[in-house]
Parts: C-alpha cells; structure tokens; sequence
C-alpha cells in the first residue's frame, strides 16, 4: 500500500485512501505550495471546499504539477449558505470554473442543512448524471440523516466525510455506512493537533518509532477510513505520507478505540 492506493466506491470510481486537507490554509502562495509539495511527494488526493476560499490555489497547483488529471482525486463540497437545488447547481458551477481543472472527481454536501439537504442533494444526483462530477457524496451526516437521504433520494452516496479520531469514534455510524457501502471518510484526523500528547497516543508512537499524527492516520487505515490530514509545512505533509511501512497491532487498536469519549472538535451536525 502506497500513497496511490485507493479503495473502490459504491459507483467504481477509486479513490486514494489518503490525501491532503487544506482547511484553513490560505488562499494563494500557502495553498499553492502546500499542494505542490505534496503532489511531488506522491498524493494524488486533494479535499478543498467553496468554504475555504482556497479552491483558486489547489487548481493553479494541480494544473502547473503536469501531473494527468486522470491520475488525481479532488473533492470539493457545496456550501450551508448555497443548499438548495437552483443555488447549489450555481455554487458547483464556481467551484468548478475557481479549480479549472474539469470534472470534480467528489461533490459533497457540506452539512445536512435542515430543510435543504434534500434538494441539495437532488442537484448533486442531476451533476452526476450529467457527468461533472465522478462522484457525490456528504458530510456531518448522522444516522438519521443518511436515512432520511435513502428514503429521498435515488443515488446512494459514495462518501460521509465526517469527524474521525479515536476520541469520536461513533462505531454505530461507521457500522451504518459500512453496512450500505458509503466510503467512511475521517476530517480533523490527528485531532486538529490537539491531542496528538495524549499518553496513550505516545506510547503506540513510541512502540512503532512512528509519530503521534502517523500512529492516528494509521488507525483510520486499518479502520477502512479514507483520510486527509492537513499541513502547511512539507516536512509533516512527508510525514502524515509515511505510514505505510507499519502496522498497529491489535492491543494497540483496542486501547486507541477506547480513548473514545464522544467528543467534538467541530461542530455536532445536530446543533451546527
Ligand atoms: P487535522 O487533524 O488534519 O490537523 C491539522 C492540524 O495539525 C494543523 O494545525 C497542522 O498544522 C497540524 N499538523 C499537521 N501535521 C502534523 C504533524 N505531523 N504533527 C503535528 N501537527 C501536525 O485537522 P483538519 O481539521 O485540518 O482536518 C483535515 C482536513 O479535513 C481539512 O484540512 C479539511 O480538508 C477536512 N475537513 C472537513 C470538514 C468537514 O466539515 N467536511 C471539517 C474540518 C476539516 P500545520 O498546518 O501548521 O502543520
């Protein structure tokens, strides 16, 4: 397994199991360069957002790599204030036009927006259709609202991209969207940063001779969880790519998955 390797979606479309985030990266010279240094060094799967402001830089980036569009995987998600089915086919249309480089390999609803998600979503399946996108999926999605979308909708969703570390885990959801084939996908996987000192964390590090952030991305590997850690600097963007030449073991997965306590870094996608 590489930094190539990809899991196949419900649809066909394969997708890199890891790729770069670049939430709260700055648009222009930052974004730019922390995509470039992470293409060079083997990511083929980029996740941007309209929210982030940054979709400029992640196209300009991709475009001057050379690398063949085919061989790379970019997300991008409509956002809460564009929900709706009109509004959310415009806001494709500029997110399209700011990366510049074709089709959208993943369309995702942002957050289920009450009332709206729905006919969101509905703009997604007609962008599908049409081929602009190779696949569309969501995010935040709780239990209820991915059964909500089955009961009104035709397409299932490729992908939930939701919060994932060991002190979320939310095993009944993960179980839901293995259960209908929808790829988990983990956002704010190495906690933000913020807990990458918890002792346990350190221990299993130490163990692997591997650091706290490689031993969490490690973890959503072998939980079958696609994930997007994201760096402004190209030495720790080299290093969340480094964790292939390693396996947790089973006590070491047991005491990571019994850190969890329910708890967010984000927003809970009931109350956002
Ligand atoms: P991450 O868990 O990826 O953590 C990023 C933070 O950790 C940054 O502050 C970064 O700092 C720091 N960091 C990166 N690598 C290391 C390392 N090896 N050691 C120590 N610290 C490190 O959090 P994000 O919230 O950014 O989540 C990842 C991606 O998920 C986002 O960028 C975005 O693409 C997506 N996302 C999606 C959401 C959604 O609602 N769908 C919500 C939030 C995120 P620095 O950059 O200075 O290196």
């Amino acid at each position: 397994m590489n930094l190539e390797s990809t899991v196949t979606l419900n649809n066909g479309v394969e997708m890199p199991w890891v790729g770069l985030g670049v939430f709260l990266t700055n648009p222009g010279p930052e974004v730019e360069e922390s995509v470039t240094a992470a293409l060079s060094m083997g990511y083929r799967h980029i996740d941007t957002a309209a929210y982030y402001r940054n979709e400029v830089g992640v196209g300009k980036a991709i475009r001057l790599s050379g690398i063949a569009r085919e061989e790379l995987f970019v997300t991008t998600k409509v956002w809460n204030t564009d929900q709706g089915y009109e509004r959310t086919l415009r806001a494709f249309g500029e997110s399209r036009k700011a990366l510049g480089i074709g089709y959208i390999d993943l369309y995702l609803v942002h957050w289920p927006v009450s009332g709206q998600y729905r006919e969101t979503y509905r703009a997604l399946e007609k962008l599908y259709r049409d081929g602009e996108v190779r696949a569309i999926g969501v995010s935040n999605f709780l239990v209820h609202h991915l059964d909500d979308l089955a009961r009104h909708s035709e397409v299932t969703p490729a992908v939930n991209q939701v919060e994932f570390h060991p002190f979320l885990l939310q095993p009944e959801l993960l179980a839901y969207c293995r259960e209908h084939r929808i790829q988990f996908e983990a956002w704010s996987p190495m906690t933000r940063g913020r807990r990458l000192d918890d002792s346990t964390i350190v221990e299993i590090a130490e163990k692997h001779g591997k650091s706290a952030a490689q031993v969490l991305l490690r973890w959503d590997l072998q939980h079958e969880v696609v994930t997007i850690p994201k760096s402004i600097h190209a030495d720790r963007i080299r290093e969340n790519s480094r964790i292939f030449d390693f396996e947790l073991d089973a006590d070491d997965m047991k005491r990571l998955d019994g850190l969890d306590e329910g708890s967010r870094i984000g927003p809970d996608p009931d109350t956002f």
